[in-house]
């Protein structure tokens, strides 16, 4: 194989199994502005695939990136740690248990596009099904992450006197894939500031993080729940086997707080302006978009939880109808079949 052909290797050709490809991870973020228009950061602590080194060059594959780096050799001896392995795992510091399933490298996003196009006349749906796809593939934004045109003015912060009193930058990246390294919801302000990287971002949300697997498993629900809504079209047998969707029952689909089913048509193209207008609800916020934690519910339904979870609010009633005997009798009759 040549070269050029090492470089150019798309993830579906690459065989992360194989005991010889190495997996390393930056100490601290980097920029990778190198010919590109829109440089990306590429977080530390995160594994990426050596694939092919030269005399000046590396070319790796980051776990949470679809393109392949190429890096100077200098930065990888300097910048890199190696990350130990074996056939199943790479062992990664800050990922869930310190290690990744080698498996997860090889999990491409499905592609709601080769969906979204045989619904040209649904556009109710399709605004769903985008919906679906950012929710279950990118973590949420920070507007407090450095851009890149600051990082690299402030490069050298510490010889910057008037960034001093000023707040710069944030740990969390401004949207990533959800299986960048996540941050812990304890982590400070001020270990961001004596970190390596800082004010670089280094990671998302954990409440954002999901491995890839399970980003597809997110999807396919969220599509199963969307054509088993009121007023939604068909999904034909085969468009159900290409997607790996089950289990459709249509109009069957209801909201989980108030009970009733779900219409999409009554979605609005001013997003939650109306009531029972339809949302991606969270059966526990604090835990966010995690497989079985989101349903499609009705707007008005998810403001009337609140930021409570489902638990926290049975909790509550639970509480107030203790010392009550009329609640008590009010909830007993409502319960009574
Ligand atoms: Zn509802």
């Amino acid at each position: 194989m040549s070269n050029k052909q090492q470089h150019m290797l798309k993830k579906e050709e690459i065989n992360f199994f194989d005991m010889s490809i190495q997996f390393i991870s930056p100490k601290k973020s980097i920029l990778d502005d190198e010919n590109k228009k829109r440089p990306e950061w590429l977080c530390q602590g995160v594994p990426c695939a050596v694939l092919y080194q030269n005399e000046t060059n590396t070319t790796i594959k980051p776990f949470n990136k679809s393109s392949n780096y190429n890096i100077t050799n200098e930065t990888i001896k300097n910048d890199f740690n190696i990350l130990a392995r074996d056939e199943q795992y790479v062992y990664a510091d800050g990922y869930p248990n310190g290690k990744i399933n080698i498996i997860e490298f090889t999990i491409s996003p499905i592609s709601v596009k080769n969906l979204v196009k045989h619904y040209d006349n649904y556009p109710l749906l399709k605004i769903l099904l985008e919906k679906a796809d950012q929710d279950a593939y990118h973590s949420k934004g920070m507007n407090d992450c450095i851009t890149v045109k600051d990082y690299l003015s402030k490069k050298n912060i510490d010889n910057d006197t008037t960034s001093k009193l000023e707040r710069i930058g944030d740990p969390i990246l401004n949207r990533s894939t959800r299986h960048t390294i996540p941050i812990p919801n304890t982590y400070t302000r001020e270990e961001f500031e004596k970190n390596p990287s800082y004010p670089a971002p280094i990671g998302i949300r954990d409440s954002d993080f999901a491995l890839p697997s399970e980003q597809n498993a997110i999807l396919r629900e969220l599509i199963r729940q969307i054509f088993c809504c009121v007023n939604a079209p068909e999904l034909s047998y085969e468009l159900k086997v290409e997607f790996g969707i089950d289990n459709i029952i249509p109009n069957s689909h209801g909201c989980e707080w108030c009970g009733e089913l779900v219409d999409i048509s009554k979605l609005n193209q001013d997003y939650c302006s109306k009531e029972h207008s339809i949302n991606f609800c969270h059966r526990d916020p604090a835990v966010g978009t995690k497989n079985g934690n989101v349903y499609i519910g009705h707007c008005s339904c998810n403001r009337e939880q609140g930021g409570y979870s489902e638990t926290q609010r049975i909790e509550q009633i639970v509480r107030i109808a203790k010392y009550n005997p009329l609640y008590r009798e009010m909830i007993m009759n409502a319960l009574k079949l």
